[in-house]
C-alpha cells in the first residue's frame, strides 16, 4: 500500500470515528462501522467460492458450468458481492420491501470493490422497474445501486436507456423454468448502444432470466459486450 493510501485509509478510519455511532442493522449493537458492525460484516456470506465467470455459478474449479456451455446468456460475465443467504437476504429484502434505501449504498460499495477498476464498462444500466410497480413502491432498488457503483466507479449512469414494456410476475413467484418465458420480451432500449460495454445492474441473480432479457434488449440496439453486476447470487440447493 501506497503512503497516500495509507493516509487516505487513516483519514477515513478518523472521520469514521466523529460520525456518529449507529445501531447495527443485524445484531442492533452500536458501532461506527455504517450500517453493520465488523462482526456482523465478517459472517455475511462473501461471494468467494470458484465460479463461473459468465453466470456465478460455483463450479469446482471455476470452470464455465454446464448451463453457460450449452445455452449460453447474452451477458459475458456476472460479479457478486455475495451469495443469497441468510443473513443477507433478509438485507435485501429490508432495503426493497422495509424502505432502508441506505443499505442500497452500502450493499453497491462492497459490490464496487469487487469490480475489476482495469476493465470498466462504458455505461451502467439498472434492472428497469415497470413504470406501475415503481409507484407502488416508490423507488427502484436497482436504480439507486447503479447511482452509487456510477459515482464510486466514475461510469456514466444511464436510468432511462432501458424500459420495462410489460408487467410481468415477480421471478421469485414462479418456478425456475417458467422464469425465462415470463421475462421473454419485457424489455425495450430506447438509445444506440453502438460499440459500448454496458454493466446491467440488479439485486439479485437466480436463474438469470431478467438479466438475459435486459442484455438481449441492449445488444441489439448495438451493444458489444453486457456484464451482469449483482449485489447476490443465489446458490443452488
Ligand atoms: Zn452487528
Ligand atoms: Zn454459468
Amino acid at each position: 500500500m501506497s503512503i497516500i493510501g495509507n493516509n487516505f485509509l487513516n483519514i477515513s478510519a478518523i472521520i469514521k470515528r466523529f460520525l456518529p455511532a449507529q445501531p447495527c442493522v443485524l445484531c442492533g449493537s452500536m458501532s461506527h462501522d455504517g450500517m453493520w458492525c465488523a462482526a456482523c460484516d465478517a459472517a455475511l456470506p462473501y461471494f468467494d467460492a470458484p465460479h463461473c465467470r459468465v453466470c456465478a455459478l460455483p463450479t469446482p474449479s471455476g470452470e464455465v458450468c454446464g448451463h453457460c456451455l450449452k445455452d449460453p446468456p447474452l451477458f459475458t460475465r456476472t460479479t457478486a458481492a455475495f451469495s443469497y443467504s441468510f443473513p443477507l437476504d433478509k438485507l435485501v429484502q429490508a432495503m426493497k420491501f422495509g424502505e432502508q434505501l441506505a443499505l442500497a449504498n452500502a450493499f453497491a460499495e462492497k459490490l464496487a470493490l469487487r469490480i475489476d477498476q482495469s476493465d470498466l464498462p462504458d455505461c451502467i444500466i439498472p434492472m428497469p422497474l415497470h413504470p406501475a410497480k415503481l409507484r407502488e413502491r416508490g423507488f427502484n432498488q436497482s436504480l439507486l445501486l447503479a447511482a452509487t457503483l456510477a459515482r464510486k466507479l466514475d461510469i456514466e449512469l444511464l436510468p432511462g436507456a432501458c424500459h420495462r414494456v410489460r408487467d410481468t410476475l415477480p421471478q421469485s413467484a414462479l418456478p425456475w423454468k417458467e422464469r425465462k418465458k415470463n421475462v421473454r420480451n419485457a424489455f425495450r432500449c430506447d438509445m444506440d448502444m453502438s460499440g459500448k460495454r454496458v454493466a446491467l445492474v440488479d439485486d439479485v441473480l437466480t436463474t438469470g432470466a431478467s438479466l438475459n432479457a435486459l442484455a438481449e434488449a441492449v445488444n441489439k440496439r448495438g451493444s458489444v459486450e453486457s456484464n451482469s453486476w449483482v449485489v447476490a447470487r443465489t446458490l443452488p440447493h
